[in-house]
């Protein structure tokens, strides 16, 4: 039988594992951190860089009976700042230890440097794909204006994809599921069948592939949105009850969901083809075709959208690259 969300969060509430609903200045509205009592008393995300997020956080804490200087250790899920804004605040008046996936250490250490090269990243690659240089630069300076709720992270507890974090009450195995971002990172606990699996899986929203640099510090693009059907695949095989994630309530079918998301993937694949049969056209003509203005709006995220299947259709070798240097177009094979 299927839980409710509501029923999966109180059976979660007695594992010990406490949703903190920590705001954001974001669309995406409130992220979900998690409190795990236990030894040590951890806690699983941390919010934005802001004082509303930690007056939010130090009274949802202290709802528990307790405070940010009680905390041992904080998990990193990835490295979006609406979830770890506030680590290096915590981790200073906590003293406590630091753990994420230790290939994604490096980045989370140099976020102000980091943030920089992604935006240029994100810049070229807009205009490589046909997005006009005012549009990107405008995006360019609205990605700045968010810093300040980022913070860099100093990793203390680098994990291995597999890693087991063992606890007085729980053993939670670190596992990297990348796509959503490089640095995605699920922790499952076997014996009781709960996943937190922050924005690897979200139940009202389809998580976005984000195109972003890899975490090795090259320049080279990955295919985000095939190496993000790699890890729902991945995912689907697990035999979880409770999925706990980084937004909105929790999910207890997983395996419809993911069904659910790799038929829309499949759908939208098609589509993006039959516009490209009908001519040949840019990412950013693609994302007009599809969304319109909004393809304006949210220029990158409707990008990293359109590229991420275009990968799908270039694997299939059904769809090519053309470049002339300028611009990338994408044609049909055939
Ligand atoms: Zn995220």
């Amino acid at each position: 039988m299927t839980l409710t969300p509501e029923q999966a969060l109180e059976q979660a509430a007695l594992a010990g594992i406490h949703r903190l609903r920590i705001p954001t200045p974001f669309a995406v509205g409130r992220v979900n951190c998690y409190l795990l009592e236990d030894r040590p008393l951890t806690l699983v995300d941390t919010g934005p860089n802001s004082g509303k997020a930690l007056d939010e956080l130090q009274s949802q804490l202290g709802e528990r009976g307790h405070s940010i200087d009680d905390l041992e250790l904080v998990i990193i899920t990835h490295q979006h700042i609406d979830h770890l804004g506030l680590v290096e605040i915590v981790a200073e008046h906590s003293g406590a230890e630091v753990a994420a996936i230790g290939v994604a250490a490096q980045r989370l250490a140099n976020f102000s440097e980091d943030a920089e090269l992604e935006d240029r990243f994100a810049v070229e690659l807009m205009l490589r794909n046909g997005i006009p240089e005012e549009v990107a630069r405008a995006l360019q300076s609205v990605s700045r204006s968010f810093r300040g709720w980022g913070s860099r992270a100093m990793v203390t507890r680098p994990l291995k994809d597999g890693q087991a974090l063992v606890f007085g009450d729980r053993t939670l195995t670190a596992l990297h599921r990348p796509g959503h971002s490089p640095s995605d990172t699920v922790f499952w606990d076997e014996e009781r069948r709960i996943l937190i699996a922050a924005d690897h899986l979200i139940a009202h929203i389809s998580s976005n592939p984000l195109i972003t640099r890899p975490l090795d510090g090259s320049e080279r693009r990955v295919q985000a949105l095939v190496t993000y059907i790699e890890s729902m695949r991945k995912t689907r095989e697990m035999p979880a009850e409770i999925v706990l994630s980084g937004h909105g309530e929790p999910i207890t079918d997983h395996v419809a969901l993911i069904d659910d998301r790799l038929a829309q993937h499949e759908r939208r694949k098609e589509k993006i083809y039959r516009l490209i049969a009908e001519r040949s056209r840019s990412g950013y003509e693609l994302a007009q075709a599809l969304w319109g203005n909004v393809a304006v709006t949210q220029a990158f995220l409707t990008l990293s959208e359109v590229i991420g299947h275009a990968d799908l259709l270039v694997n299939e070798g059904r769809v090519r690259e053309a470049d002339d240097g300028t611009v990338i177009r994408y044609e049909t094979t055939g």
